[in-house]
């Protein structure tokens, strides 16, 4: 990073974390795919130099450890990395490695772009009108990973101090409920708003939209929108806010304020309002052409990005990104898990790992190799060139294994 914008030198090194079940597949067809449209972009005078590190089962068979120091210091020494699925027990058993790597490298933004490739089986009658960019708060909220268990001392210690602050009899069963606890921070939700809004102005985009559930959790996801909509104040006159439309509602009357909407909606200004959760999830079903970015806190940011990916198609296909705006440290990866019972078959989809590259490549200003990636990926799945998970769905495709359609996207670049 050099006065805050990234510096990409021509042969970077960038590490990557295959991952466990089937990453080690997806990620073999990924690099073919990354390695041809770097050559083709640009003839040699660039390339990368790809630096593998162990996590997950791998890595614990190898060396004790599922997310040994030497994998944290390679990412955090090269800055930007990939990586594929990494398997957590449910219930017992060591931390998740992704929230842990999320946390540690303090990669405060997942982003997730998700939009429609033409052709692709998809469970909803319009799926073209999603196109929508999820930033999820990635380092604070449940995912803190507080917890107490029913019984144990921590339990009985919070619930002496729910007894001082008068809140116990809130809890149904006292003596057999366990706990988690749900940290949300001002200066978490204000980055990661800062960072959607940003992303809206950089591309165009006409609304932001924050999404909590404020009516419930009044002072975490309700603090979230109150701090979302200060944010935005930020931002001058390059946005309106729907806080700005009920001040001014409430100043000057309703007629004003609509007027004022309108006025900013025909500036180009981009508009920031707010949805309730449960009510998001059905707009977004209904109605997903009202929407350009969203900017969420973890636990929601997580279900609506797996609900919106179904809705174009399944989360074979979904990229992301983990990305700390200010320091450039960033993670690309596959949105899906480890899939282990496909392990070895060689029949899933690698898009959604090598959609993850193009997402990496855009980020650090490789943009034509974005590019070529990103149409040879539409052109394959509009010519019916795909894999299992798609094929059974589209009448007449050409049904191809995990490597052989790496190897066909590569062919095609
Ligand atoms: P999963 O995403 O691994 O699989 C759920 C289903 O999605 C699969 O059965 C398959 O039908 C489909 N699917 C997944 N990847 C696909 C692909 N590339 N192409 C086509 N279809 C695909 O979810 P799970 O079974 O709940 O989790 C398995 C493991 O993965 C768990 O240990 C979980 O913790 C882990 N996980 C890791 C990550 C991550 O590393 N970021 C994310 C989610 C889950």
């Amino acid at each position: 990073m050099k006065n805050g914008k990234l510096v990409t030198p021509d042969e970077p090194t960038i590490p990557f974390i295959a991952g466990d079940g089937i990453g080690p597949e997806i990620w073999a067809a990924a690099k073919e795919v990354f390695d041809d449209a770097v050559e083709k972009a640009y003839g040699g005078a660039k390339k990368v130099n790809w630096l593998p590190l162990l996590a997950g089962e791998v890595a614990y068979k190898e060396t004790g450890k599922w997310l040994p120091n030497e994998t944290v210091d390679g990412l955090v020494d090269n800055l930007v990395g990939i990586k594929g699925p990494l398997t957590t027990p449910i219930g017992e058993g060591h931390r998740s490695i992704n929230v842990t790597l999320r946390q540690k490298l303090d990669l405060y933004a997942c982003f997730r772009p998700v939009k429609y490739y033409a052709g692709t089986p998809s469970p909803v009658t319009k799926p073209e009108n999603v196109d929508i960019a999820v930033f999820r708060e990635n380092t604070e909220d449940i995912y803190a990973g507080i917890d107490f268990e029913a019984g144990s001392a921590g339990a009985e210690d919070l619930m002496k101090l729910l007894e001082n602050y008068d809140q116990a009899d809130k809890v149904r069963f006292p003596h057999t409920s366990s706990f988690a606890i749900k940290p949300v921070s001002s200066e978490g939700s204000k980055r990661l708003v800062h960072a959607a809004i940003q992303y809206a102005l950089d591309h165009d985009l006409k609304t932001v939209t924050l999404v909590h559930k404020g009516n419930i959790m009044k002072k975490t996801e309700g603090g979230f929108k109150k701090w979302g909509y200060s944010e935005a104040t930020t931002f001058g006159n390059k946005v309106f806010s729907m806080n700005d439309y009920d001040k001014i509602a409430a100043d000057q009357g309703k007629d004003v304020a609509e007027a004022s909407l309108s006025k900013a909606k025909a500036d180009g200004k981009v508009i920031i309002n707010d949805c309730i959760t449960d009510n998001f999830f059905q707009q977004a079903l209904l109605h997903p052409e009202n929407f350009d970015v969203v900017a969420t806190m973890n636990l929601n940011g997580d279900y609506i990005s797996d609900a919106l990916a179904a809705q174009v198609g399944g989360i074979g296909i979904a990229p992301g990104g983990n990305i700390n705006y200010q320091t450039g440290q960033a993670i690309f990866e596959a949105t899906h898990g480890t899939a282990p019972q496909f392990a070895g078959q060689n029949k899933l989809n690698p898009t959604s790992l090598i959609l993850s590259g193009a997402m990496m490549f855009d980020y650090i200003g490789w943009h034509e190799v974005a590019d070529s990636i990103q149409s040879v990926v539409e052109d394959a799945i509009s010519s019916g060139h795909v894999t299992e998970d798609f094929a059974h769905a589209i009448p007449g495709s050409v049904e191809l294994g995990t490597k052989e359609f790496g190897s066909y996207l590569a062919g095609s670049i």
